[in-house]
C-alpha cells in the first residue's frame, strides 16, 4: 500500500522546520503548527549561532554528530541563503581554555587518515593574532569550515517550499489517536486578536497520520501533560546573549571570524542597523527563565575577558553603557548524555509518532541531518547514520 505522505509538525523552530523541509523535499505534504504568530518565537529565535564540530580527542558520539551535522547546514545555506548577509563561512577559532581541555592529551595536528582532517588545525600565529591573542597555545584550534548563521533566515529558508504551511497561532492543547482512521487528531487552540477587543481563541482540529514533536524547551511538559509520557530527562538551560552595534572605529581590531570556547564571541555580523557584535552566551541549567539580567551580562563580560582579553578591553566603555548593551534570552532544550533525541516516541504504543527535541546548545549544527534521521524513520527507510549514534539519540526505549 502506498504511504499516505501527509505529516503535521508541531513546533516552528530549527527543529520543527528541518523536519518539515527533509519531508518535503521527499514529496510529502507537512503542516507546521506553532502557538506563536511567526517561525523562530523560542530557541529558534537566537540573532546569531555559530555552526561549528565539538573537538574532541577521542572523537566522542557529539563530535561524529556535529561533524556530520554541519555539512549539512552548510551545505543548505551555500543553495539557499546569502553568503556575507545571512551566514558566513569565516572559520571559527575554537579556544580550550576549560581545566579538563588541559588535562586531556594536547591536540597533534590532524594527519590524512583522521577523521579530523578537513575540520580541525593547530591555530596558527596570524590568526591568534587576528582575535588579539599573542600567546601560542597548542590548546587553540582552527575549523575552517565553521561558520556563523542568522537562524532566523536559516528557518525561513527551510519553510519556504510549496510543500509545506505554516500555521501560526495554532498551539496543540491535546492529540489522541483516532481508532476509526488510525490518524492522529490533534485539538488546536486557535488564538484570534481582534481589534480593539484584545485577544481571544476558537478550536480546530487538524489530523494526519504521521505527527513530529519539535516543541523545544515545552517538550518535557508537552510529553507529561499532552500525551501522559515520561519526559526522557530532557530538561531546559537558560542563556543570554550580550551584542552591540559595533563602533566603525573597532572595524580594525574585532576578528572577522568567530571565536568558541568559553563562550562565543562572533563581530562584523551585517544588521540592519550597521554592523554588530555578539558574545555569550550564558548557561543555567534546570532554568527556564527569559528575564533579561544584568547578572548574565556581568557573566558574558568576564567570559570574553577570558576568551579574548584585548577584544574584551577594547568593548569595555560600550559594555558599561546600558543603552547600547542589548540582551537576548532564550531557553535550550538537553538531554542527560547532551545528545539529541531524534526518532520514533514509541512504535509499538504511539505509532506515527515521532520526535526531535533536544538539540542542546548546537541545534543550529545538528538539525538538519537529525531531520534527515526522523524522515527515515518516517518513511521505514535505512537511516543514514551508524546505529551507535541513532542509537545513543533514541527515544523509543522499549525497542532498545
Ligand atoms: C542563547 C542561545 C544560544 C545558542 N547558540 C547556538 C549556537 O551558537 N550554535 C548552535 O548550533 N545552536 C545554538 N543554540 C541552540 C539552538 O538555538 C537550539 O538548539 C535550537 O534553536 C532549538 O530548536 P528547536 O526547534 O528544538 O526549539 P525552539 O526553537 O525552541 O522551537 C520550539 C517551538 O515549538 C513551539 N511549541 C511548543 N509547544 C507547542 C505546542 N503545544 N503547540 C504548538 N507549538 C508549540 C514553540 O512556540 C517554539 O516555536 C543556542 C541557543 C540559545 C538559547
Amino acid at each position: 500500500m502506498a504511504l499516505d505522505q501527509r505529516c503535521i509538525v508541531i513546533g516552528g523552530g530549527i527543529a520543527g522546520a528541518a523536519c518539515a523541509r527533509a519531508l518535503a523535499d521527499r514529496g510529502w505534504q507537512v503542516k507546521v503548527l506553532d502557538t506563536a504568530g511567526d517561525p523562530c518565537a523560542a530557541a529558534s529565535g537566537v540573532p546569531l549561532g555559530v555552526v561549528s564540530c565539538h573537538a574532541s580527542p577521542d572523537d566522542n558520539p557529539l563530535s561524529q554528530l556535529t561533524r556530520a551535522g554541519m555539512q549539512y547546514t552548510l551545505a543548505f545555506a551555500r543553495q539557499h541563503l546569502i553568503h556575507g548577509q545571512d551566514w558566513s563561512q569565516s572559520g571559527v577559532l575554537e579556544r580550550r581554555l576549560n581545566e579538563a581541555d588541559h588535562a586531556k592529551k594536547p591536540w597533534q595536528a590532524p594527519t590524512e587518515d583522521s577523521v579530523w582532517f578537513s575540520h580541525v588545525q593547530l591555530a596558527d600565529a596570524q590568526q591568534l593574532s587576528a582575535a588579539g591573542l599573542s600567546s601560542h597555545n597548542s590548546n587553540d584550534l582552527w575549523q575552517p569550515q565553521g561558520a556563523w548563521i542568522k537562524p532566523l533566515a536559516l528557518v525561513r529558508a527551510l519553510l519556504s517550499h510549496d510543500n509545506i504551511s505554516f500555521m501560526g497561532l495554532h498551539e496543540v492543547e491535546n492529540m489522541q489517536k483516532s481508532a476509526a482512521t488510525g490518524e492522529w487528531q490533534l485539538r488546536i487552540k486557535h488564538h484570534i486578536s481582534i481589534p480593539s477587543m484584545g485577544s481571544s481563541h476558537t478550536y480546530t482540529t487538524e489530523s494526519a497520520p504521521h505527527v513530529v514533536i519539535a516543541t523545544g524547551a515545552q517538550t518535557p511538559d508537552f510529553l507529561n501533560q499532552v500525551l501522559y509520557e515520561p519526559d526522557m530527562g530532557l530538561h531546559p538551560i537558560s542563556g543570554q546573549v550580550s551584542w552591540g552595534l559595533q563602533p566603525p572605529a573597532l572595524d580594525p581590531v574585532l576578528p572577522r571570524f568567530a571565536v568558541n570556547g568559553h563562550g562565543s564571541f562572533v563581530a562584523h555580523v551585517p544588521t540592519s542597523d550597521g554592523h554588530a557584535w555578539y558574545s555569550g552566551a550564558t548557561f543555567e541549567r534546570n532554568n527556564a527563565s527569559t528575564e533579561v539580567s544584568v547578572k548574565a551580562h556581568d557573566h558574558n563580560f568576564e567570559r570574553l575577558s577570558q576568551l579574548l582579553p584585548a577584544i574584551a578591553g577594547a568593548l569595555t566603555v560600550q559594555w558599561q553603557d546600558q543603552a547600547s548593551l542589548n540582551a537576548w534570552v532564550g531557553v535550550r532544550c538537553a538531554s542527560v548524555n547532551r545528545l539529541p533525541k531524534a526518532g520514533p516516541l514509541n512504535e509499538q504504543r504511539l505509532a506515527g509518532l515521532h520526535v526531535l527535541s533536544a538539540l542542546g546548545s548546537r541545534g543550529l549544527t545538528t538539525a538538519l541531518l537529525c531531520a534527515q534521521l526522523v524522515a527515515d524513520g518516517i518513511e521505514g527507510k535505512t537511516p543514514t547514520l551508524s546505529d551507535a549514534l541513532r542509537k545513543a539519540m533514541q527515544c523509543d526505549l522499549d525497542s532498545a
